[in-house]
């Protein structure tokens, strides 16, 4: 039986015999993989692009954790044709294939409604996006008083130990700045509504603290952030 499922393809790579796989996050079905016959070829026309949402259709009865792909229908491109503002949407994109979530529904609706809105403020709606994601990960950083005693005089942000520390338990390599204190907890605790508030105020420097935590307490490094940091 034909099954239909929308989906953003978070990456393509090749396949054997001019085929191409691609990797998915759906709306509804968690993560697919794909595997499109012929789509390698130069000449092919059913080239299928990372950062796109499709409906894509397959039969379910496959039932392997790899699906023959049977048609689709383009939904919406996020591909801006800028080299800066695309690099940028593959550090999101790179953190959503590499970080394994339970709630793939909540977590496919949040990075949709973060790509609609992400030219607007950029590091605002991407250090958001880190936020859900350490949250639907289970490492979700401690802020609600310091992580080693849980005083609420909080004087530091530290990554090493997952969370905001009081002055007794600040470390010299903790980060101090207050507003970016400030904001790395707002940002665990914003509701979506709430973001354009902080339109003004969320810079590079605070979605940099996310990719630090994420990078250490998930152990990865994300490729692309590198990449983005040197254009
Ligand atoms: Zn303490």
């Amino acid at each position: 039986m034909k099954t239909k499922t929308e989906g953003i393809v978070l990456s393509v790579s090749d396949y054997k015999e001019n085929s191409e796989k691609i990797s998915v996050l759906t709306k509804d079905k968690a993560y697919l993989s794909f595997v499109i016959r012929g789509s390698a070829k130069m000449t092919a026309r059913n080239k299928i692009f990372p950062r796109t949402v499709y409906e894509f259709i397959y039969d379910e009865k496959d039932g392997r954790d790899m699906y023959a792909l049977q048609g689709r229908n383009l939904v919406r491109s996020y591909l801006s044709h800028d080299l800066k503002k695309d690099a940028f949407a593959d550090v999101l994109i790179e953190a959503v294939r590499r970080i394994t979530c339970d709630e793939t529904d909540a977590l496919y609706e949040d990075l949709i409604f973060v790509l609609d809105n992400l030219q607007t403020s950029p590091y605002l709606y991407g250090s958001y996006l880190l936020s859900r994601l350490l949250y639907y990960s289970g490492f979700r950083p401690y802020v609600d008083g310091c992580v080693v005693c849980n005083s609420n005089l909080i004087s530091a942000l530290s990554i090493e130990r997952g969370g905001l520390v009081c002055a007794l338990h600040k470390r010299a390599t903790d980060i101090d700045d207050l507003d970016r204190v400030r904001h790395f907890r707002h940002l665990q605790l914003l509701q979506k509504e709430n973001l354009p508030l902080y339109k003004e105020e969320i810079t590079l420097e605070d979605f940099k603290i996310l990719v630090d935590f994420i990078e250490r307490h998930l152990d990865l490094r994300l490729r692309s952030f590198s990449f983005f940091l040197t254009l």
